[in-house]
C-alpha cells in the first residue's frame, strides 16, 4: 500500500503531467498520498431540495438548494451606486425567492437569459428577511430530472488557486483522480493502528474515513471519518517525537550528576537574596531529576519574561559546576548575551566562579585565551551568540548547553552543539519568553519535556494597559510627559510589515518627527529593521544608558532586551499586530520596581475580532492564557514561532479544538513506546510501517536498538 501511496501523481489516469506539475506547484501536492490528504475544507449540503415555503417555516435552514425557475430578472440601482442584479426565482409549489448578484452582474445576466423556461437548481446560503427569502450570489445549474439522484449529496470543496481554475484543474478533476485512488487503495488497504486502539476508541478503519472524508454520505460519516483522521495525524506526530526522544537518550548515555550539591547548596541557602516561586521550584525540581537520572536533558523552560527563568537556569548551572562540569548560554543576539553574562556576573561573583562573554567584535588577542581556558577546563560558564557552534569553540567537559530563545534554533543546529562531547550528550535546556499553549508546545517540540514557570515573583505590580483610538490620545500624551518629566522612558513601537514595508517606514518616519517635536524637551532615538545591525545595537545601548529619553522603533526591539527604567510602551496600529505579539512587546515595560504603563492605539473601526483582541490584552497579563486564546483567536498555524519552524502543517487538525484527541494520542503513544520503545513487537509491526513511510530519513533509529 505504501509503495501506490507514495508514487507521483501522473501514475494515475485521470493525471496528465501538465495536471500533475499543476498541483506540485500551486498546491503542494505531488504524490497520491498528498492528494489523499487533501482534505476539503468544507462540505456544501446538498443532500435534499427545499420549497422556499419549507425554509420559512424551519427557520434554520441556512442552505440550501432549491429547484424552480426564473420568472424576472431586472437590475436595480442601490444607494451605494453600485448595481445589483435581481432574479425573481420560483420553485415547484410557487413560492417565491430572490437570487442577487452584485459581481459580475452583465455576464451573470446573459447567462441567466440563457435559462429563460428551464428548470433550474440553485444553491446557496439563506437569507431571509420579513419573510422575504433571498440567497445572494447562488451557484446556478441546469437541471435534469434524469440525475435527480446525483444532486443529491454533501458536496466536498477543495481549496484551489487562480492559476488551477484558469488551467481547468478543478474540483471535478481532484474527485475523479480521488475515485481512482479509492478504487485501488480498497483492493491493497492497510489499518495503520493497533486493532486494539481502533477498537477501544471505536474509530472507523483509515480506509473508510479516507473514502468517507471524500465522499461522505451524512454528516455522521464526516464527523467519524474527521475524528479517525485527526487520531491518525496526532498519534504519529506523538509517535514521532517519542521516537526521537528515545534516539537521543539512546544515542549517547546521559551525563550524570551525583556528587553532594556543595555549592548549589551554598547559593540556594544562604546567597539568593530572595526566595524561590514555587514555579520555580517545580521546575528545578524536573531539571534536578533529568540530570540525576543517567538520561540527557532536553527539556524547554518557558515563563513570561520577568518570571525568573535566569535564576533557575543559574541554579541549573551551579549542579554542574559541582560535579565538575563547563556550561554554554546560546542566546540569539549579542545583546542579549550580554545582557546574560552581566547577570550572571552578578551572582558567579559570589561564589568565585569563572565566566565569560565571546563576542564577534573580540579582539584575537582577548579570545583566544577564553578559547584556551575552555578547552582546558579553566573555564565554567561560557556566554555567546551562534558563534558557540563553530568548530573553534571545545571543551574540556561540557555538561550542559542552555539555548536562550528556542525558535531561533533549529534541531539540527541543537544537534551540532551537543555532538561537541565525544561520549556523553551534554544536557539541553531551551529557555523562552514566548509562551505557547500546552497543545502546541506538545506537537511542535514534542521531543522536549517542558517545564512551565507560569507564576511571577512576588510584589510585582501588573502592567496596566489602556486602550486609545487614534486621534484621541491626549490623556496619554499628557501622561507620558509626567512619567518623562520623573526620569522614566518610553517606547513607541510602529508595525512594519513585508508587504507594505515602504508605506510602514513613511509612517514610522513621520511618528518619528511628531513625536520630536511633541517632546521637543527630550531626546528621541530612532530604530528600525533596515537599519545596520552595529548601529541597532548601538541605539539601543544608548537607550540602555539613558542617551535617549523615547525610543521610536519597529518590533525590532528584542524580546527580552531589559531597560528596568522604561516605563511606557506606545503600540501603534495595536489592531494589525497578534496577541501573542502585542504580550512580547508589553513585556519590554514593567521590568524595574516602577509601576507600568501601556498604551494600544487604534484606528476607529476595527473589526469584532480585534476588539476581541484588544480587550484580553487591556484585562490580562498572564502569557500563557494570551497564548491561548490567541490559538483560539487565530489558530495554531498563525502562532509565533510555527511559521518559521516549518514543523507544524497539520491537515486536518485543529490544536485548539481537538485537544481532547491530541491527549489521548499522546496517552496511547507513550504506553506503546514504553513497553516497545524500538516498535519491534509485531503488535506494532502496523505503526512501524506507516512510521516508516512517514519519516523515511529518520531511520537511522531503528538500527540503535
Ligand atoms: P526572565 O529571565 O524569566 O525574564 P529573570 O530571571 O531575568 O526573568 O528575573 C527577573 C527579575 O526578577 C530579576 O531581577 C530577578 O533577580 C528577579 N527574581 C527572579 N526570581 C525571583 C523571586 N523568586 N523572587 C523575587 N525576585 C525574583
Ligand atoms: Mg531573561
Amino acid at each position: 500500500m505504501y509503495d501506490f501511496l507514495s508514487k507521483e501523481l501522473v501514475h494515475l489516469e485521470s493525471i496528465t503531467p501538465q495536471k500533475s506539475a499543476l498541483l506540485g506547484a500551486e498546491l503542494k501536492l505531488q504524490t497520491i498520498d498528498d492528494l489523499l490528504n487533501f482534505y476539503p475544507f468544507k462540505y456544501l449540503d446538498k443532500t435534499r431540495f427545499y420549497t422556499a415555503k419549507e425554509i420559512t417555516e424551519a427557520d434554520n435552514v441556512f442552505e440550501a438548494q432549491i429547484i424552480g425557475s426564473i420568472e424576472s430578472i431586472k437590475f436595480i440601482n442601490t444607494n451605494h451606486s453600485a448595481k445589483r442584479l435581481i432574479c425573481r426565482f420560483v420553485d415547484n409549489m410557487n413560492g417565491v425567492i430572490e437570487l442577487v448578484w452584485f459581481k459580475n452582474i452583465v455576464n451573470i445576466k446573459s447567462m441567466l437569459e440563457k435559462y429563460a423556461d428551464k428548470k433550474i437548481i440553485a444553491y446557496g446560503n439563506i437569507e431571509t428577511f420579513q419573510n422575504k427569502i433571498s440567497i445572494i450570489h447562488p451557484i446556478i445549474k441546469q437541471y435534469n430530472i434524469q440525475h435527480h439522484e446525483s444532486y443529491l449529496q454533501l458536496e466536498p470543496q477543495y481549496s484551489s488557486t487562480s492559476t488551477l481554475k484558469q488551467n481547468k484543474v478543478s474540483s471535478i478533476l481532484i474527485r475523479r483522480a480521488l475515485l481512482e485512488i479509492l478504487k485501488k487503495l480498497k483492493q491493497i488497504q492497510k489499518e495503520s493502528l493497533p486493532e486494539t486502539i481502533v477498537s477501544e476508541l471505536k474509530l472507523v478503519s483509515l480506509f473508510e474515513a479516507m473514502a468517507n472524508v471524500h465522499f461522505p454520505k451524512s454528516q455522521d460519516d464526516i464527523k467519524q471519518a474527521q475524528r479517525r483522521l485527526k487520531f491518525e495525524e496526532l498519534f504519529f506526530n506523538q509517535i514521532n517525537f517519542g521516537l526521537r526522544k528515545i534516539i537521543s537518550h539512546s544515542n549517547k548515555n546521559g551525563i550524570l550528576l551525583k556528587k553532594e550539591f556543595d555549592i548549589t547548596k551554598r547559593f540556594t541557602s544562604t546567597l539568593l537574596p530572595f526566595k524561590l516561586t514555587n514555579a520555580q521550584k517545580k521546575s528545578l525540581k524536573e531539571i534536578h531529576s533529568d540530570m540525576t537520572s543517567g538520561n540527557q536533558m532536553n527539556r524547554l523552560l518557558q515563563g513570561d519574561v520577568g518570571s525568573g527563568k535566569t535564576i533557575v537556569a543559574f541554579i541549573a548551572i551551579l549542579m554542574c559546576i559541582d560535579n565538575g562540569y563547563q556550561t554554554a548560554i546560546m542566546a540569539p543576539t549579542e545583546i542579549l548575551a550580554t545582557q546574560h553574562y552581566n547577570q550572571f556576573r552578578k551572582y558567579s561573583d559570589m561564589l568565585d566562579i569563572n565566566v565569560e562573554l565571546i563576542k564577534g567584535s573580540l579582539t584575537e588577542k582577548k579570545r583566544a585565551p577564553i578559547l584556551e581556558d575552555l578547552k582546558n577546563g579553566a573555564l565554567e560558564i561560557i556566554v555567546g551568540t551562534h558563534a558557540l557552534i563553530e568548530d573553534a569553540v571545545q571543551f574540556k567537559k561540557l555538561g550542559l548547553l542552555i539555548i536562550d530563545e528556542q525558535h531561533r534554533f533549529g534541531v539540527a543546529q541543537r544537534e551540532k552543539l551537543w555532538k561537541k562531547n565525544e561520549t556523553e550528550a551534554p544536557h539541553v535546556l531551551v529557555m523562552s519568553a514566548t509562551p505557547i499553549p500546552r497543545t502546541l508546545a506538545m506537537t511542535l517540540y514534542g521531543d522536549l519535556d517542558l517545564s512551565n514557570i507560569d507564576e511571577l515573583p512576588p510584589g510585582r505590580t501588573a502592567i496596566e494597559t489602556f486602550h486609545y483610538i487614534l486621534g484621541y490620545e491626549k490623556n496619554m500624551y499628557n501622561h507620558i510627559s509626567r512619567e518623562l518629566e520623573i526620569g522614566r522612558q518610553a517606547y513607541f513601537v510602529y508595525p512594519l510589515i513585508e508587504e507594505s514595508t515602504k508605506m510602514d517606514l513613511q509612517n514610522l518616519e513621520s511618528g518619528y518627527l511628531d513625536i520630536k517635536r511633541y517632546f521637543n524637551k527630550y531626546k528621541v532615538g530612532i530604530l528600525h529593521g533596515k537599519m545596520k545591525s552595529a548601529d541597532k545595537e548601538s541605539v539601543m545601548s544608548d537607550f540602555k544608558e539613558k542617551k535617549f529619553d523615547i525610543l521610536v522603533s519597529t518590533t525590532v526591539i528584542e524580546v527580552g532586551v531589559d531597560v528596568p527604567n522604561a516605563s511606557i510602551m506606545v503600540i501603534q496600529n495595536a489592531e494589525r499586530f497578534g496577541l501573542s505579539q502585542l504580550h512580547q512587546l508589553r513585556g519590554r515595560v514593567g521590568r524595574g520596581a516602577e509601576k507600568s504603563y501601556c498604551y494600544l492605539i487604534t484606528k476607529k473601526e476595527i473589526m469584532a475580532l480585534t476588539k476581541q483582541r484588544i480587550q484580553y490584552m487591556v484585562n490580562s497579563n498572564d502569557g500563557f492564557y494570551l497564548a491561548e486564546k490567541d490559538m483560539q483567536l487565530r489558530g495554531a498555524g498563525n502562532i509565533e514561532g510555527t511559521k518559521q519552524s516549518g514543523r507544524i502543517d497539520f491537515k486536518i487538525s485543529n490544536l485548539s479544538t481537538d485537544s481532547a484527541i491530541l491527549e489521548e494520542a499522546k496517552k496511547r503513544s507513550k504506553t506503546i513506546l514504553e513497553s516497545d520503545p524500538y516498535l519491534n513487537n509485531q503488535n506494532n509491526a502496523k505503526i512501524l510501517a506507516k512510521i516508516n513511510f512517514l519519516f523515511p530519513t529518520q531511520l537511522r533509529w531503528s538500527q540503535i536498538g
